[in-house]
């Protein structure tokens, strides 16, 4: 048995696609890569010529392929999808063609990603319809990186004047759906014209072979070269006694820490500075690289928890409610605006509903459609979607891993995409003051950490939102006097105490927009200040609507808010609310169910028993 090309491990490697309608040459452009670069099992093509000879039937260089796949189902390994050719600047691995349901679940997923991309175009036929999908189509799937071979020009006789005319139509096209393409190539699949070598056949030509033109593709950098991104996947506390230190855990996705950096830990932009790396049974190290799980301890014993994004402070990941993503729908139920789902990203999960559908492109009819309002199995869409609470995240095209999601319907994943750009949400403006505030806040030598770790308990927000008369200032009030028995601080803070010094005259005006938002903002100051001071502040304020809770959770920030909405006429929660009480019947009872809640979130202790 002849030997099989072997990839070699330290080489660079390249994912690239191959994509064309249906008989414009890919896999005769595939099978004459694979023979002029020497990539074939020795003695292949001439066995292939021989077998071709004997039944009296034409050679073709797609036969090359059809071969390999053959010898795969005998058991022989080699993966027909994954054929590869290599140049002496790398090995190219080609990944199966687009249209092709696994190829998108791969590349939404990021199982297999094509790094760049050959399309290809008939010159006797010129562009098709198909052609301009599959352009769309790569850039839905965010490949950026596009050459265009233009086949066959031995069936125009070489001709400059087509191949200029099908660059011209083809370039504009690409230009409209944001794509620029590196190049056009002349070819002859068939005959090898500038394939890896350039020919006498046209002259006119002085630009790169297809062979040059893939070389040229840029290799993105490797991950350990990145952003640092770490999504936090536990928090654990040493064991010893006495000892307040916790071990936050992760995988370092992206990027380098080492011990000393400092880090801030979004969408809560909560800063520390790196004391020790964790290894898992390995010794102490002094830094960490992509790929590795470790445990760090910090300097200050901040609060963070699972879903928050780890970055260095001069390197943020995006923060916002609102993306603009493409996304690949596998749900068997289409996936429609305004029903909720779950996002999940790194290890943060949470509620999302779509905004809107921009765009829908049926990927397996490859038929685009800009009035879909919702959408199906197996189409690739353009969608803005709307989180529940802020998420950290990046664009694909900046950091790979923190810029794809899954999205899980019940509890099957029912969709995966990729983030193309931030949309600006109402906070956007707010979020990047309070995140200025949090890097400038003027701090004594006692901080919010050391209040919590003397504490044992986390400072936050609770607010309660509901119609006047539903007995939420009584069931705040009780909340307030548990948490105190239990020596938790906790503040009762009523809008009234906090508006007392405005203008009367303004209040009046509250409904005027402006005014409202002097308001709001005044409020959720107050409560950061006496959160900065470690306290657990209850908010039972009428003059924050429903609409402002994220105003509210954005001023508050880097500390987390827990909202409860009490309902009588079961009208329908906002969509962050964390407990919904139908009616306040039994007072403790409530408070229990609240307790439990702050438990579960982490800002109070589990209890041993209770004292009241
Ligand atoms: P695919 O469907 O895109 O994979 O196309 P194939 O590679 O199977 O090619 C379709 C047909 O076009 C085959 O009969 C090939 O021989 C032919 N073909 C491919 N490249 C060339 C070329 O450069 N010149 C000519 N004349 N025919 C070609």
């Amino acid at each position: 048995m002849s030997a099989a090309p072997v990839i070699t491990y330290d080489r660079e490697q390249m994912n690239i696609v191959i994509v064309g309608h249906v008989d414009h040459g890919k896999s005769t452009l595939v099978g004459r890569l694979l023979a002029d670069t020497d990539s074939l099992f020795e003695g292949h093509e001439a066995k292939i010529r021989a077998i071709c000879e004997r039944q009296g039937k034409e050679f073709e260089y797609a036969f090359l392929l059809d071969a390999l796949s053959e010898e795969q189902e005998q058991g022989i390994t080699i993966d027909a999808a994954r054929c590869f050719f290599k140049t002496e600047k790398r090995d190219y691995i080609i990944i199966d063609a687009p249209g092709h349901i696994e190829f998108l679940k791969n590349m939404v997923t990021g199982a297999a990603r094509a790094e760049a991309a050959v399309l290809l175009i008939d010159a006797h036929e010129g562009v098709q319809e198909n052609s301009r999908r599959h352009g769309f189509l790569l850039s839905m799937l965010g490949v950026d990186q596009v050459i265009v071979a233009v086949n066959k020009m031995d069936l125009v006789d070489y001709d400059q004047t087509t191949f200029d005319r099908i660059e011209t139509e083809y370039r504009s096209f690409l230009s409209e759906i944001g794509v620029t393409p590196q190049c056009f190539v002349p070819i002859s699949a068939r005959d090898g014209d500038f394939v890896a070598d350039p020919t006498k056949t046209m002259a006119w030509y002085s630009g790169p072979t297809v062979l040059q033109a893939v070389d040229a593709f840029e290799k993105e950098p490797p991950k350990e070269n990145q952003m640092l991104r770490m999504p936090v996947q536990d928090v654990y506390r040493f064991n010893a006694q006495g000892d307040q230190r916790r071990i936050v855990a992760g995988r370092v996705e992206t990027g380098s820490l080492r011990v000393g950096d400092r880090v801030v830990f979004t969408p809560s932009n909560k800063t520390s500075t790196i004391e020790s790396i964790e290894s898992f049974n390995t010794p102490v190290a002094s830094a960490a690289h992509a790929g590795q799980s470790v445990g760090i301890t910090l300097a200050e014993q901040i609060y963070v928890r699972r879903g928050d994004l780890m970055s260095h402070v001069d390197a943020l990941p995006q923060v916002s409610t609102m993306i603009r993503a493409n996304i690949f729908w596998l749900g068997r139920e289409s996936m429609t605006p305004g029903k909720r789902y779950k996002l999940k990203l790194g290890t943060t999960s949470v509620n999302v509903v779509i905004e809107e559908v921009v765009s829908v492109l049926d990927a397996s009819e490859l038929d685009s459609d800009t009035n879909k309002s919702q959408v199906n199995r197996h189409d690739v869409a353009e969608i803005i979607l709307r989180t529940r609470n802020p998420i950290a995240f990046d664009r694909t095209q900046e950091v790979e891993h923190t810029g794809r999601f899954v999205i899980v319907d019940g509890y099957d994943i029912a969709g995966g995409g990729i983030i193309r750009d931030v949309v600006e949400d109402a906070e956007a403006a707010l979020r990047s003051e309070t995140r200025q505030r949090e890097f400038r806040w003027v701090k004594g030598l006692v901080t919010l950490a050391d209040r919590e770790a003397r504490s044992g308990h986390q400072a936050g927000l609770v607010l309660f939102s509901g119609d006047a008369g539903t007995g939420k200032a009584l069931l705040a009030k009780h909340l307030e006097r548990r948490l105190f028995n239990q020596g938790i601080g906790s503040y009762l803070l009523d809008g009234t105490n906090v508006l007392l010094g405005v203008d009367h005259e303004e209040l009046a005006v509250a409904e005027r927009e402006e005014t409202r938002e002097k308001l709001i903002r005044h409020y959720g100051e107050v409560a950061h200040l006496f959160i900065d001071s470690g306290q657990i502040v209850i908010s039972t304020t009428n003059t924050i609507g429903l609409a402002e809770h994220q105003t509210i959770a954005t001023l508050i920030a880097p500390a987390e808010m827990v909202s409860v909405h009490i309902c009588p006429h079961h009208d329908q929660a906002p969509l962050n609310t964390d407990l919904v009480l139908a009616v306040i019947e039994d007072v403790e009872a409530d408070v229990d169910r609240i307790m439990a809640l702050l438990q579960e979130r982490g800002f109070v202790p589990a209890l041993q028993s209770t004292d009241d």
